[in-house]
């Protein structure tokens, strides 16, 4: 009897042994269900193999085998065991977590109606000469959807038994029931066949005929972008692009052009964009420019069965274009001819709990395993891939002009906050500059990246602060709903009316966020439209959509937002930005901090004269002279970069060396301490090629009454790092971690 290997949702680094019942046809991806202790699960069969090292008796059969959705790759298989390998993460729970939900269930997926009838993948492997000859009608069958798919009505021609045959053929997973009409080619089959057959060269990709469709050509590329796509278009195999383009470069354009020409030789695309609320409107954009091409969307705002359908459309080859955020990097694409990572370098790539992974590294990977091109799009990209281009290891094109002819970059100034006046967090300066603005009708932005009304409340008599009692962060005052709310637990209160510590009844909100600002702007100008843009105030679904309308139908003078409002959006008014309090970055314990300031700030800044109207863009600060600002000024992303890498270089830090964060957080302050100095001994004792640094508290040393801390690894070389971890990750997993939760970052970003 054949052994299927299955990957179940389990935290443990195995595959499961099942037994299957003869005659069944089971498949390499397939999803089965299969008993676990006292449960029933689903999983998917990883490998099938002719015996197990388990007792036979203790080998429980397969339940079901589920035929509702074709098998997974092998390829995406490949690509699944690579981040359970590179992220230290349990292969079943990397597998399953790479699904749709429904396809997580131990219930069979009830799809659309079974319109018509197909082989199934091991029902086109089968040798019809060697199936049993007294299978009469089964034989007839399998040999009439040989030709092609079938409906009931057909195949009950064939004989009067047919219909109950059929059934058998579908249990036994030769034959399958799909949602179209016979007429049409299916091309899940033949992909999934040739990508089973040959997993990662690439060449099961097929280039079917020549497809027409038709495609908005909107512009005439400048010359800049037509070097981009030549570029892209003349290679063959894999080789990763770094588009570093400017705001309003026209990166989109860009973007469009090469799609068109991936989607004329039958090959799908993927787009890759941040998780932000923009989603939907990327979608439409880009269904105007391809108005008749088939493209879905994954996300995780879709509902459970919308997420399942589209990447169904992805796996059967029938979606052309999947434009989707960082889970969408596990989609199967049977035809993949490119992937696009739209602003590469925003951390919502990364993933921050379970598989911790980038979907951007992923991306990189599979377009390597694949053999296909990936382009990396960013104004500022990170220092990882602007290093890599550097090196070569990735290819540079530049957009160093804006697209439009008029449009101009905007100008960019410091206010010295030490030598103006200003009204609770805002100049004098900037005061003046929005009322003209409101005078010429224009609009202005005030971004600021802290939302509440303070971010905290300090009693004058004693010093007290509001801090949580269960995190180690301070309580921010969010004034309009009169209460004190933790943004790291949830945790909240009433404003106490008196000090708590000493009954002073004098207290005072410290700092700035986007309430207290707009209620500075309201006192101000009592005629203005003001309108605030921060989590709190687009909480409902489409609270964000009406205001975008709003701004968009200029029937706002002044948006005060939040880093919400930095990205993407094309405001025709907006022509002046305020950055309220951008100095924290600057001197933060977090070595990526700048390097996140600058790009938010690049990014703002191009949200301010997009169309004919020149931007202005006014940074309050007291280091005016500081040289991300200089540089910002200068629009010098080049010669910042340059600085940072060689600032990393002498530091010690990534690029330059590759990282791994082990975090611990319990109850006990002991326990957790315990386990890392237990941990870090044992790293030391392996005696790898690595630096193993100390144990040290989080950022945020307790969050919602839990003590956390960590440890840092770090090697010169990514191989060095992964030999250490794939020799450490078996000697933690059986370290005492009871009441403990632990994890391995990879990469990490947060620190
Ligand atoms: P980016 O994504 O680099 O910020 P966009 O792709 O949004 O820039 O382009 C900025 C603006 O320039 C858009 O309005 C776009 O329609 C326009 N644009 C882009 N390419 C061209 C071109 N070749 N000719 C004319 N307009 C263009
Ligand atoms: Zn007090
Ligand atoms: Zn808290």
């Amino acid at each position: 009897m054949p052994i299927v290997r299955v990957a179940l949702d389990v935290p443990l680094s195995t595959l499961f042994d099942y037994t299957v019942a003869e005659g069944i046809a089971v498949a390499i991806g397939q999803r089965v269900t299969v008993p676990f202790g006292r449960r029933q699960m689903a999983g998917v069969v990883m490998e099938v193999v002719a015996a197990s090292d388990m007792a036979p008796e203790r080998i429980k059969p397969v339940k079901q085998v589920l035929h509702d959705s074709a098998p997974l790759s092998a390829e995406l298989l490949a690509l699944l065991r690579f981040c359970s390998d590179y992220y230290r993460y349990p292969i079943g729970q990397t597998v399953l977590s790479a699904l749709p939900a429904r396809l997580r269930s131990d219930k069979p997926v009830i799809g659309k109606p079974v319109l018509s009838y197909r082989l199934s993948a091991s029902g086109a492997a089968l040798d019809l000469d060697a199936f049993p000859k007294r299978k009469v009608v089964q034989r007839r069958i399998l040999a009439k959807l040989t030709e092609q798919p079938c409906n009931l009505a057909q195949l009950k021609s064939l004989s009067a038994t047919a219909g109950a045959q059929l059934k058998v053929l579908v249990a036994e997973g030769w034959v399958e029931g799909f949602a179209g009409t016979q007429n049409i080619r299916n091309p899940v089959r033949a992909e999934l066949v040739e990508a089973n057959s040959c997993p990662s060269t690439g060449s099961g990709r097929t280039v079917s005929s020549i497809q027409e469709h038709s495609f908005d050509n909107a512009h005439i590329l400048t010359g800049e972008q037509q070097r981009a796509v030549d570029a892209i278009t003349q290679t063959s195999g894999y080789a990763c692009f770094l588009l570093h383009g400017i705001t309003g470069s026209g990166k989109t354009e860009v973007y469009v052009h090469l799609m068109h020409h991936m989607l004329q030789r039958g090959g799908q695309v993927l787009l890759l964009v941040p998780e932000i609320n923009l989603t939907p409107q990327l979608e439409n954009y880009f269904r105007s420019r391809f108005p008749d091409v088939n493209l879905v969307s994954l996300h995780s705002g879709l509902s459970e069965g919308e997420r399942l359908h589209n990447w169904q459309q992805a796996q059967s080859g029938t979606a052309q274009i999947v434009l989707g955020t960082r889970l969408a990097v596990f989609a199967e694409l049977p035809r993949l001819a490119l992937i696009i990572v739209d602003e590469e370098h925003d951390g919502s790539f990364k993933q921050q709990d379970g598989l911790r992974y980038s979907a951007r590294d992923v991306a990189i990977f599979r377009a390597s395993q694949r053999g296909v091109a990936i382009v990396l799009g960013s104004a500022t990209p990170s220092l990882e891939s602007y290093h890599n281009a550097q090196s070569g290891r990735y290819r540079m094109l530049r957009l160093t002009g804006r697209a439009l002819a008029e449009a101009r970059l905007p100008a960019v100034r410091c206010i010295n906050i030490n030598q103006t006046v200003m009204h609770h967090g805002i100049s004098e300066n900037l005061l003046r500059e929005i009322g003209q603005r409101i005078a010429r009708k224009e609009q202005s932005l005030l971004f600021i990246n802290r939302r509440g009304y303070a971010p905290v409340l300090m009693c004058t008599g004693c010093g007290w602060l509001s801090g949580c009692k269960h995190c180690a962060g301070k309580m921010v005052l969010h004034l309009n709903e009169q209460r004190l709310r933790c943004h790291h637990c949830g945790y909240q209160i009433r404003v106490p009316s008196a000090c708590p510590s000493c009954g002073n009844a004098d207290l005072l909100p410290v700092g700035s966020g986007t309430q207290r600002v707009e209620s500075v702007l309201q006192e101000r100008f009592p005629e203005a439209r003001i309108l605030r843009v921060d989590r709190d105030s687009t909480r409902n679904k489409r609270a964000w959509q009406t205001m975008r309308e709003q701004i968009h139908a200029n029937e706002v003078d002044i948006l005060v937002g939040t880093q919400m409002l930095a990205k993407g959006h094309d405001f025709p008014a907006l022509t002046l930005v305020g950055v309220l309090n951008p100095d924290s970055a600057l001197y933060s314990s977090d070595f990526r901090a700048a390097e996140k300031l600058f790009a938010q700030l690049v990014q703002v800044a191009g949200r301010a004269g997009r169309a004919d109207k020149p931007g202005e863009v006014l940074v309050q600060t007291a280091f005016p002279d500081h040289p991300l600002f200089r540089a910002l000024q200068a629009h010098d992303f080049e010669g910042w970069a340059e600085a940072q890498l060689a600032e990393r270089k002498m530091a010690g830090f990534p690029p330059f060396v590759y990282q791994a964060m082990l975090r611990v957080e319990g109850r006990q302050e002991e326990a957790v301490y315990a386990f890392l100095n237990q941990a870090r001994d044992a790293a030391v004792a392996l005696q790898h090629a690595v630096e193993i640094l100390g144990v040290v508290p989080a950022a945020l040393p307790r969050r919602a009454n839990h003590i956390r801390a960590q440890l840092l690894i770090q090697g010169a070389k990514r191989k060095d790092l992964q030999q250490f971890l794939r020799a450490w990750q078996p000697l933690l997993d059986v370290l005492p971690a009871q009441k403990l939760r632990w994890s391995l970052d990879i990469d990490p970003l947060e620190f």
